[in-house]
């Protein structure tokens, strides 16, 4: 498979039509932003472990059954995955309270939730992402009544299997964010990636936060942080 033309330049990843109209290939960038769009920075290598780590990622959750947009692994940065229509709705799953949950609803971060809580975002840069319910989804078209269920449905799938992975590495999974695409015969597949760009991961022990989080709050220690996540989903299991 050859790349032909770039098709979208995100702010983390490059994505590139193939000479096979069924795939494309994902170019991840070490570029890194925050509070959309206003901190910019770089971290080194993590093109790399997200590339990894997402590959690793998507190979176990397919393994479990939850189908994604996963073909393979082609270079430390490239993958080659199923060409998707995106869902334009983020799918926050969150565990533990952090981040813009805890400073909305003016609550700590690190209660632990007695079952995990769903968030539907609207996916569009220009509006901040912003937060919406499935009523809101449904009225807009953003997505059909039955591909929001099934969206809830896998969600609540993956964070079971994702929590279990998690906690065997010694992390507690806090919160994360997913993307849905439509396949060619509409099919719901998991899509975009799974990385410490788009979860929180907090050390069981130390509690030492291992995510995007050093970067957006400045907390130093940044490429470190996520090595030791591919180091740990490396050698797992
Ligand atoms: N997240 C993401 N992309 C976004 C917004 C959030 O990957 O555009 C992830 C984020 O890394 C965290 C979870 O979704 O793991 C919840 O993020 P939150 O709503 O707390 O927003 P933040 O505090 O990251 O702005």
């Amino acid at each position: 498979m050859k790349k032909t033309e770039m098709m979208y330049e995100g702010k983390a990843k490059k994505v590139w039509a193939t000479d096979d109209p069924q795939f494309v290939i994902v170019d991840y960038k070490d570029d890194a932003t925050a509070f959309n769009g206003e901190k910019k920075g770089t971290i080194a290598g993590k093109g790399k472990v997200n590339n990894v780590m997402s590959d690793l990622m998507f190979t176990m959750l397919e393994k479990e059954g939850v189908p994604t947009h996963f073909v393979e692994k082609l270079s430390d940065r490239q993958t080659l995955c199923r060409k998707v229509e995106i869902v334009p709705l983020e799918v926050i799953i969150r565990n533990v309270s952090a981040g813009s949950m805890a400073k909305r609803l003016s609550i700590d971060e690190g209660i632990v939730f007695p079952r995990p809580i769903q968030e539907l975002c609207w996916k569009d840069d220009e509006k901040g992402d912003p937060l919406l319910n499935d009523d809101h989804a449904l009225a807009l078209g953003l997505s059909t009544a039955s591909e929001l269920e099934e969206i809830h449905r896998m969600a609540g799938e993956v964070n079971r299997i994702m929590q279990v992975f998690f906690d065997d590495l010694g992390i507690t999974l806090v919160d994360f964010k997913l993307e849905f695409g439509r396949g060619a015969d509409g099919q719901l597949l998991l899509a975009d990636e799974i990385s410490p760009d788009t979860c929180r991961f907090w050390d069981k022990e130390t509690g030492k936060k291992l995510d995007k989080d050093r970067f957006r709050r400045d907390l130093g220690d940044v490429e470190e942080a996520y090595s030791e996540m591919l180091s740990r989903v490396s050698h797992a299991g």
